[in-house]
């Protein structure tokens, strides 16, 4: 694999210098396909963050930090379009390091693309107001940048989460440092080299790789960082946040999900079909937003789950250059983990499962996707995050039942309603505490403009569309008294 790509993974990029960690250790990087080792990553630490953020700050105190708006958005847009002619190269690279399917690795890296696009435009739109007040004044508001932002991603949808985090922060004109994840992290290098192909200056970006308790802590917690946006897990997040509170700055967490699809009688069920399962089994279930909680009402319980059942059926997991509809799992750890609630769930009837292609080899981290029956609401594979392709099925009878299920976890991040009932539509769409509500859809295609995020144990902040860009800045009052 190292010698198929087109830079060196062992390096980070500092200040605009492709080098190794201070100290020269690496670590190695998992196919999860196979098991095998695919290269070798830097092992970044403190004293790599600390050069990175030093970096980060001279670039803010130079071209970059004066660069005006529209330039800054000419360079995103650049770098969207470099992006574009590589989808092909980046989806493979991700297919090997994240086991995902190459039609879904495609797609990443097409969203990518499209983050740049669209904060590319947008970086030269975001305007302060002017603010009527006493006589003799003139007040005004200004958008700024926080400065140098932290960005802490995880290996599920590394372009992705790159594209909306780091996109939005350097159209407002932060200077950035990520730290990808362990498991997977040779597309935000392939991204860091594609940025200063499209001439973005010297320490706008930095990259240094890594593990989350060496580099991540440190960059959550160094002194020099004015906003963290992290994405991962719900322990690693409170970490996060807390090693920022002990320097006042903002936090961005983007955190788990036990998202809820409610199936009404109703409902347009030959519509809804495809969704239930796509979203528990794309990227093997390991989405934030993957739905892994089915709610249909009593009178087409049965032919939800049968029709649901025959889906699973057909599913086949192998390897992720074969393109199957499921990939492996990121590592023989979240196997581990997935397998762990697997058995939680033997008091439980399988309503199907999918099936392991023969060729697997044993040594990949595959998981065959399964579809529980009849699931009890408080039973922990209803209630808990598993990050692997598992959905419940839960029957219930009324409206009030349905959303007192579906608001009965932690989480808040995503829901979905499928009913041709528009004011249950409406009522529904204000009841249900998530981030995101659908309408007989579910993802509504993942679209680059619209807000994300969650509430309760999902986080708290915004990523995606406009609502980005504010998150990425900090507001200034200017009142002149003039007379
Ligand atoms: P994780 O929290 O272990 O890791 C995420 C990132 O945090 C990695 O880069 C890791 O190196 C880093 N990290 C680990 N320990 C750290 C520390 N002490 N300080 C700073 N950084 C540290 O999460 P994971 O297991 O890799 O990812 C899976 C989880 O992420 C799931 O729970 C999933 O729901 C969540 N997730 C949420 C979203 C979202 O947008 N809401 C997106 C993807 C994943």
């Amino acid at each position: 694999m190292a010698d198929a790509l087109w830079f060196d993974p062992a390096l980070c990029l500092i200040g605009g210098t492709w080098r190794p960690a201070t100290g020269g250790d690496d670590l190695p990087l998992i196919n999860p396909s196979d098991g095998s080792e695919l290269c070798r990553i830097a092992r970044g630490g403190p004293a790599d963050i600390d050069a990175a953020v030093s970096a980060a700050q001279a670039a803010l105190d130079s071209e970059w930090g004066r660069m005006p708006a529209f330039e800054r958005g000419r360079i995103l847009t650049r770098i969207g379009q470099l992006v574009l002619t590589r989808v092909e190269d980046l989806a493979r690279i991700e297919a090997h390091d994240v086991g995902k399917p190459l039609t879904q690795a495609r797609a990443d890296a097409v969203a990518l693309a499209r983050y740049m696009e669209f904060y590319g435009g947008a970086a030269d739109k975001v305007h302060g107001q002017t603010i009527p007040y006493l006589d003799g004044y003139t007040v005004y508001t200004l958008r700024e940048p926080h400065g140098v932002t932290g960005h802490i991603v995880p290996w599920n949808y590394p372009m992705q989460i790159i594209g909306r985090s780091v996109g939005a922060a350097l159209a407002m004109g932060n200077a950035c440092v990520l730290k990808p994840a362990e498991e997977a992290c040779l597309t935000a290098l392939a991204f860091a080299r594609i940025a200063v192909e499209a001439g973005l200056p010297a320490g706008a970006l930095n990259v240094v790789p890594g593990l989350g308790s060496e580099a991540g802590a440190a960059l959550a917690g160094h002194p020099g960082v004015q906003h963290v946006s992290f994405t991962g897990s719900v322990a690693t997040g409170a970490l996060v946040q807390a090693a920022a509170a002990a320097n006042v700055v903002p936090v961005t967490l983007e955190l788990g999900g036990k998202s809820p699809q409610l199936v009404f009688e109703d409902a347009d069920i030959d519509a809804a079909l495809p969704f239930l399962v796509n979203a528990g089994i794309q990227n093997a279930g390991q989405t934030c937003s993957a739905s892994s909680r089915i709610l249909v009402q009593r009178g087409v319980y049965d032919a939800v789950r049968d029709r649901m059942a025959a889906a699973y059926e057909a599913l086949t997991v192998g390897p992720a250059m074969d393109d199957p509809r499921v990939g492996p799992l990121i590592s023989a750890r979240q196997k581990q983990i997935v397998s762990g609630f697997l058995d939680k769930g033997r008091d439980l009837t399988i309503a199907a499962r999918g099936r392991i292609v023969d060729h697997a080899p044993a040594s990949g981290a595959y998981v065959a996707p399964t579809l529980f029956d009849d699931v009890p609401p408080g039973h922990a594979l209803a209630q808990d995050e598993i990050f692997g392709p598992v959905q419940v099925l839960i029957p219930f009878d009324t409206e009030a039942e349905a959303l007192r299920i579906a608001n009965s976890t932690a989480y808040g991040l995503v829901a979905s309603v499928w009913t041709r009932d528009g004011a249950r539509q409406m009522r529904l769409a204000k009841a249900l505490k998530t981030g995101q509500v659908f309408i007989n859809n579910y993802g509504a295609g993942g679209g680059v403009e619209l807000p994300f995020g969650g509430v309760g144990k999902s986080g708290h902040g915004r990523e995606k569309g406009f609502e980005a860009l504010y998150g990425f800045s900090t507001l200034k009052t200017v009142a002149a008294l003039h007379g």
